[in-house]
């Protein structure tokens, strides 16, 4: 009997942590060249479906709000095991970029999701902690183009401007090293559902590990999907996926994004390592069921 409890309890452990036993995280958004408002409740429904996290928002004022509608907006970086950003627009107050370098620097945890990485093109610091970004003026001057070329890191430090992309379509991610935590156990190759393809993102590329690549049409080169990242004692997991809801509707973004949280908040993966039985093949994407998604269409391919 007493057995029985015992296996009981554990059972219902394993099934559903206590909050307490929650990772407590924040997303950030309120400006993007992207749906924010529709995209971040999947990321919320990605991150607490795997039982790992509490999730919080914090929505920054819409972009052109006069200068007194920021000096209520500063987020406690420091109550959250980590912060992933759903933002790209306009600079946050000094003194929040303040307390946001300190908290990363300091050991706390950042997620980059998809145009994230445009965001904050003059933000030495935040260059730093993303390795790499595109748009917003990025050039040469920002630092190499960096690409996986024959399995080694590649830094190109030819001219031009950061951040390109073609037409969205599905397209194989293939993991570049299976040791790390946020990659162990999953399958090289997956199909990932339609999104744009990032390529010839350049930045200080420092202290970066490239998990995952897709071969660019426009480039033809290996190009970051999924980079790991350290940043003082901070460490940041960067995630070029996401265009749309339905390019974040997929098991394999889910069960990455799950897991670079967790790596990015903890170092290791022990909540969320277990791989999903409907995780992606190379041959098929696999779509994650959400009531009332996806809101957004996928353009037409151009004829
Ligand atoms: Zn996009």
């Amino acid at each position: 009997m007493r057995h029985t409890l015992l296996a009981l309890a554990t059972l219902t452990l394993t099934l559903s942590a206590p909050a307490a036993d929650k990772l407590k995280v924040l997303i950030v958004d309120g400006q993007n060249n992207h749906k924010w408002d529709i995209t971040t409740p999947v990321l919320k429904d990605a991150l607490e479906s795997s039982g790992a996290f509490t999730v919080e928002v914090s929505t920054t004022p819409p972009k052109n709000s006069p200068a007194d509608a920021w000096k209520d907006w500063h987020p406690a970086f420091s109550n959250y095991a980590a912060i992933i950003s759903n933002y790209n627009g306009e600079p946050w107050p000094v003194a929040v970029r303040g307390s946001f370098d300190n908290y990363v620097k300091g050991g706390g945890g950042f997620v980059s999701i998809h145009a994230a990485n445009n965001s904050f093109p003059d933000w030495a610091e935040y260059n730093q902690m993303i390795g790499v970004g595109g748009w917003g003026g990025r050039n040469e001057t920002s630092g190499p183009w960096l690409y996986v070329k024959d399995g080694k890191l590649f830094r190109d430090t030819s001219k031009g401007n950061g951040g390109a992309h073609g037409a969205q379509h599905e397209f194989i991610v293939e993991i570049q090293n299976t040791a790390h935590p946020v990659t162990r156990g999953l399958p090289k190759r997956w199909m990932h559902a339609k999104d744009e393809l990032y390529s010839r993102l350049r930045g200080p590329a420092e202290n970066v590990e490239v998990l995952a690549t897709a071969t660019s049409d426009l480039t033809g080169q290996n190009e970051p999907n999924l980079m790991a990242l350290s940043y003082g004692k901070g460490r940041v997991f960067h995630t070029t996926l996401g265009h749309a809801d339905y390019s974040m509707l997929d098991r394999g973004f889910y069960e990455t994004l799950q897991r670079g949280t967790e790596w990015a908040a903890t170092g290791d993966t022990r909540a969320t390592a277990d791989l999903p039985a409907d995780f992606p093949t190379e041959a098929k994407v696999s779509v994650v069921q959400l009531p009332g998604y996806p809101k957004q269409t996928a353009p037409a391919p151009k004829k």
